[in-house]
Parts: C-alpha cells; sequence; structure tokens
C-alpha cells in the first residue's frame, strides 16, 4: 500500500514511517459529532483535573507534568487563556473591583506625592482592577524572571520556570472564579472576598514556589518571601510602564477618564 500523506510503501493499518491511516474514513455528520464531542469531552475533563490537581498539591503534580508526562494538565497557555478570558468577561460585565478605587489615597498622602501623580496613580490602579487578567499575564514575565534568578541554583530552565508562573497566574484566576458567586449573591462581602483572595493568591504562590525550590526550610521561606514581593514590585513597575505606553489611547481603555 501507499501511504496517502508521504508516499511511503507500507503493509497493514498504519504508515510505518508517518503513522498516516491506510484509508481515511470519508467524513460524515456521525463522525464529525462524535469528534467533537471527544474534543470538547477530553479539554473539559483535563481542565477539572488540572483545577483540582494544581490546588490540593501544586508543587508535586507540577513536577510530574514537567518530567514524566505531559498529558498530566491541560497545557499552561490553554490553561491561562480560559481562566483568564473567563475571569475577564466576568469582571468587565459586573464591574467586580471597583469599590477600592480610592484605596491608595493614604499612601500618596503618607509619599507626599502631587495632585498630579496622585491622579496618575489613581487612575492606573484602577485600570489594574479593571483589567485585572491582562495585567496578571503581562505580569507572568516579570515572576519569571524572578523566579529563575532567586531559585537559579534548583537547575530548572527558563522555559520551566515560565510554565510553572503561567499554571500559578491560571490558577489565580481560576480561584477568583470560584469567588465570583459568592462576590455576586453576597455583594456585602465584596471588600473582604476581594481582600481574602488576595492575600490567598499571595499564600498559593508562596506555597507552589516553596514546594518546588527546596533549599533548605527557613532559608527557602525567606527566599520564597523575597522572590514574591520582588516578581510584585517588578510586576507593578512592568504594567505600569505599559500603562504609560498606552496612555494616549486612554480614554479607550480607562473607564474614568
Ligand atoms: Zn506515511
Amino acid at each position: 500500500m501507499i501511504c496517502n500523506n508521504c508516499n511511503h510503501r507500507f503493509r497493514g493499518n498504519f504508515c510505518s514511517q508517518c503513522g498516516q491511516k491506510a484509508e481515511v474514513e470519508r467524513f460524515d455528520m456521525r463522525s464529525i459529532g462524535a469528534e467533537a464531542y471527544n474534543f470538547v469531552r477530553s479539554i473539559v475533563v483535563l481542565f477539572f483535573q488540572t483545577g483540582y490537581r494544581l490546588t490540593v498539591s501544586a508543587p508535586q503534580h507540577l513536577q510530574t507534568f514537567l518530567f514524566k508526562d505531559r498529558n498530566y494538565l491541560l497545557p499552561s497557555i490553554e490553561y491561562l487563556l480560559f481562566s483568564g478570558t473567563v475571569v475577564s468577561i466576568l469582571t468587565i460585565k459586573f464591574n467586580f473591583f471597583q469599590t477600592g478605587y480610592n484605596q491608595i489615597d493614604p499612601m500618596a498622602q503618607m509619599l507626599f506625592l502631587s495632585t498630579e501623580t496622585f491622579i496618575f496613580l489613581n487612575h492606573f490602579f484602577a485600570y489594574t482592577e479593571q483589567y485585572s487578567s491582562l495585567t496578571n499575564i503581562l505580569s507572568i514575565p516579570c515572576f519569571t524572571i524572578c523566579s529563575y534568578l532567586i531559585f537559579y541554583k534548583e537547575k530548572y530552565t527558563l522555559g520551566e520556570h515560565l510554565i510553572v508562573n503561567t499554571y500559578i497566574a491560571a490558577q489565580q484566576a481560576l480561584f477568583l472564579l470560584i469567588l465570583f458567586p459568592v462576590i455576586l449573591f453576597i455583594p456585602s462581602w465584596k471588600g473582604y472576598v476581594l481582600d481574602g483572595y488576595i492575600v490567598a493568591s499571595i499564600g498559593y504562590n508562596c506555597w507552589v514556589y516553596y514546594g518546588l525550590f527546596p533549599e533548605g526550610k527557613w532559608w527557602s521561606a525567606f527566599k520564597v518571601a523575597v522572590c514574591v514581593f520582588l516578581a510584585y514590585i517588578v510586576g507593578l513597575l512592568f504594567n505600569l510602564c505599559i500603562y504609560s505606553l498606552i496612555l494616549p489611547y486612554k480614554k479607550l481603555i480607562d473607564p474614568f477618564v
């Protein structure tokens, strides 16, 4: 038999060179339906498995994914795009964050900022809340570089750090998704829930780093704290740069202008 794909001569049901099927089935509505169903089902099942695994025991499961089985978790970018997109739609549709708009007031007065800077920063923080998914995604490279440099001794590659930090960001978005019904149905709890969420996200990030990069109990804990703190600062500065770049278009993007 001659392969339809690579013209290799072979016997049996599959091409021995490229794996192409000997006979290609014709499409009919039934086969299309079955294919679509299997595709959606496998993605949905893997999505829930990934969510569960990264909630109960992220460090071990990430190691399994990185070093043993690539089908063990939904690919990081798909996982991030899915949870990030759903969170973006919900936060924008339901004006999720807009309560904490003036949260930097006391800090600005303490730091003796000028009125212009103060207003600029207020707009910037409103923007980071409104577009929290976008700012989180833009922070991933900052977290990657920080964790790569600080845990350099652990011999993870830069790419592996990127994958780990992408999963962390996606998982943080997923946690917000889980809290969403609480905020929607009990609006008076919103402030507490969001504060708790921020603390939990930071805690989650620390827990994953601590589990993945063990360098001795206290030393590791110290490095994790430094790394997460530094990464948040770098991420904030990076987002501030991006925000300054898009400032000329801010009427399009800033809901408070
Ligand atoms: Zn072939």
